[in-house]
């Protein structure tokens, strides 16, 4: 059971009574937005750990308390003291509540030494929030997110319904206008600017997402054009690279070729006119660029090397950042030339399911090769994703890149049906599809909450600095 899954029991099992609880919460501060990450759940027996109040209702006993604030300190986490009041969409802190946070509090954050404290007051359907920060300044809950599938985002009231747009009219009327506005409000990553990647870039600007940020270490070659969207012979300077030329010619031409992420940022800016794109022309694997994706909000991995994907991994588990791996394989017997397999593949990854890691999606050896040399990564990346040596084909991409959006517009919109399969396997030869329940190992470092889970800015990316 997830966290959420188990405060959710815990606070609400039907007897309309409150309960209380305290989450260790990893911190993730950016330029964005400051993410408290819910990495540990402590809960308050009732009659034992959550008792009568002297001044309210029910209280938290010291003893519980002073654990639990001492457990944060050693492992340089935020506390969050959370419980429940009745009622459904609505939900604040009483007088007592936020007498007893002055009081209390300030104690609290000198043990905490640097990291918050605060407090999260539950109904049902939404969630305040009262976080005192180590300069003892504090701050409101704007929002809290259950990252699970689907993502559920709860507030302390229900948001104002927003004015729609003419242009997402017909959107609207499935996703509702709330639906609607929470594509405007989001940033999403997009790991790869080549086949899957720049479909992916144009369907989340089509579909009205804010902000997209687009990484990708490789300028657009000849050999791309029919699978990346948006790019033209001039793009890849064509004539220069045509194997008639002189040798000079051809290496200069490669040298000035467009970079694939300004291709998708072009295709992007022409789907959606405000639509703002970071383009980083950069490999996802430099810490610099791996940051930028860390205020996230949903990433998409869309380039095949061990590398990205342990970054791509470590972000979403660290960061609890829900994403998709996408891609197609066409695997080829190399002395035969016989085709051995085609597939499509979506696998969504969310911090408590579909980790590549436990599913042995990230192989060791090829890590190890990766990293070796600069040289060797480079060759690879030639070999994994130029489509020269390795058939590949447009719309086994679409295919993958088109459910990958899918799953990701239903589950941030709140539609996405909690029991819907998780990972998919198109099989163009067989016209079959293969669903595949992701089950993620518990002690695994990746995942598993002794490892990196929700650390956010205190654990370690496996970068490259
Ligand atoms: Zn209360
Ligand atoms: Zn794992």
């Amino acid at each position: 059971m997830t966290i959420g899954d188990r405060l959710r029991a815990h606070l609400f099992p039907g007897d309309g009574d409150e309960h209380g609880a305290v989450i260790a919460a990893g911190v993730s501060r950016t330029a964005r937005a400051s993410r408290l990450l819910a990495r540990e759940l402590y809960l308050a027996v009732d009659g034992v750990d959550y008792v009568p109040g002297q001044r309210g209702y029910r209280m938290l006993t010291a003893d519980f308390v002073r654990d639990c604030v001492l457990q944060c300190a050693d492992d340089e986490l935020a506390y969050l003291a959370v419980h429940c009041h009745g009622g459904t969409d609505t939900v604040g802190f009483s007088g007592d509540d936020l007498a007893s946070h002055d009081r209390g509090y300030p104690a609290l954050l000198d043990i905490l030494g640097g990291q918050p404290a605060g407090a999260l007051v539950f109904a049902t359907n939404a969630v305040a929030g009262d976080i005192w920060l180590s300069d003892r300044s504090r701050r409101e809950l704007a929002l809290a997110r259950v990252v699970g599938r689907p993502v559920l985002e709860l507030h302390p009231s229900p948001p104002p319904v927003p004015t729609g747009e003419a242009e997402y009219e017909r959107q609207s009327m499935l996703f509702g206008e709330h639906g609607q506005a929470i594509l405007k409000r989001q940033r999403v990553g997009v790991i790869g600017a080549g086949g899957a990647g720049s479909l992916i870039v144009e369907y989340l600007a089509r579909l009205g997402v804010g902000e997209i940020v687009v990484v990708d270490p490789d300028r657009i070659a000849v050999s791309n054009l029919p699978r990346v969207v948006g790019s033209t012979r001039r793009d890849a300077h064509a004539w220069l690279r045509d194997q008639r030329r002189p040798a000079f010619l051809q290496r200069l031409g490669e040298r000035y070729a467009k970079p694939k992420v300004r291709i998708a940022q072009r295709v992007a800016r022409e789907a959606q006119r405000g639509v703002r794109v970071e383009a980083i022309f950069g490999d996802v694997v430099d810490h610099a660029v791996a940051s930028s994706l860390i205020d996230c909000d949903y990433l998409f991995l869309a380039a095949d090397t061990m590398q990205a994907r342990l970054t791509y991994n470590a972000i979403v588990h660290q960061y609890l950042i829900p994403g998709a791996q996408v891609g197609a394989k066409v695997q080829i017997d190399r002395t035969t030339g016989r085709l051995i397999d085609v597939f499509s593949v979506s696998r969504p990854t969310t911090p408590d399911r579909g980790c590549l890691w436990c599913h042995e999606l990230i192989d060791p050896t090829r890590l190890a090769e990766e990293a070796e040399s600069e040289e060797t990564r480079r060759r690879q990346r030639y070999v994994e994703d130029s489509g020269v040596a390795v058939p590949s084909v447009i719309t086994l991409n679409a295919v993958a890149a088109a459910r990958a959006v899918d799953d990701y517009l239903f589950s941030v919109t709140g539609l996405l049906d909690s029991s819907a399969n998780t990972w998919v396997r198109f099989l163009p030869r067989d016209g079959d599809v293969e669903f595949i329940d992701p089950h993620d190992d518990p002690a695994c470092p990746e995942c598993g909450v002794s490892g990196r889970f929700a650390r956010g800015d205190g654990g370690w990316l496996p970068t490259r600095r």
